[in-house]
């Protein structure tokens, strides 16, 4: 494996300040300088500044969770991207599996932020992934392909290295059922051939995060698979142990 390990921990609708500072204290300093993998963390909205200044020293990326398909305006209670690129930010994640359902959010709204937080010049945490569902129904490539063609409409080909893609099976999102090792594989394997061979990304470069009740005791082995470059983690980036041990496997697998 010649990609280096991207972890990112998506603190959803979590933490209050007490709790960051807590985080931080626990997370020792001198331990995370060791590590060779890339470490990101997406806080609620009102956090993002206090979380950038507790990680920039230790080279944790920070962003945000979601943003608003425009850049201003009478959009009220959205956030724009340009604002996140204001405040120093390095990503954002969007298409998460509860914006498309619990939000409602179409491939085609997942679309026009994607461009816009792109040509800002924030990296996008593109995140796709079927539901059970439609894996029962032997739809699951069918449903990968649509939202990768659909959401990546459009994408400049100067764009396509800012992009990871995170595949989040929705059944495996927040579950405690992790993929198994093969299931994950596989569907790695097609994104990557398919981005590849229908959208002219570089296949060797592009980081592909699995996510879905990741957690230290199955991290190892299936971030060891050829196509898994990294993770996307709710539940176990809450704890500054789990979320370390996460980052360690992530360097021991880094060249
Ligand atoms: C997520 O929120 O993207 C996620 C994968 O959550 P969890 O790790 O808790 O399943």
């Amino acid at each position: 494996m010649s990609r280096k390990i991207h972890i990112y921990g998506n603190w959803k609708m979590n933490q209050l300040t007490s709790d960051i500072y807590q985080f931080f204290e626990e997370l020792e300093d001198d331990k995370l300088a060791e590590l060779k993998c890339q470490a990101g963390i997406a806080p609620q909205f009102p956090h993002l500044s206090l979380v950038k200044e507790k990680a920039l020293t230790l080279g944790i990326k920070v962003g945000g969770q979601n943003c608003s398909h425009k850049n201003s305006g009478a959009f009220t209670g959205d956030t724009s991207p340009e604002t996140l690129k204001d405040l120093e930010l390095d990503f954002v994640l969007i298409g998460h599996s509860e914006r498309r359902t619990v939000f409602n959010e179409s491939n085609e709204l997942i679309n026009e932020k994607t461009l816009l937080a792109l040509s800002l010049g924030l990296e996008v945490v593109f995140c796709i992934g079927e539901t059970l569902e439609e894996r029962e129904s032997n739809k699951t490539f069918e449903v990968l392909k649509a939202q990768l063609d659909e959401g990546l409409k459009g994408l400049p080909k100067e764009k396509q290295s800012d992009i990871i893609i995170a595949y989040e099976p929705v059944w495996a999102i927040g579950t405690g059922v992790v993929a198994s090792p093969p299931q994950a594989q596989e569907a790695h394997a097609f994104i990557r051939e398919h981005l590849g061979s229908k959208h002219g990304f570089d296949e060797k470069s592009l980081i592909i995060q699995y996510g879905g009740s990741v957690k230290p005791g199955n991290a190892l082995g299936l971030l060891s698979l050829p196509d898994i470059d990294g993770a996307l983690v709710g539940g176990a980036s809450l704890k500054p142990s789990d979320f370390y041990e996460l980052l360690k496997v992530g360097s021991e697998l880094t060249p």
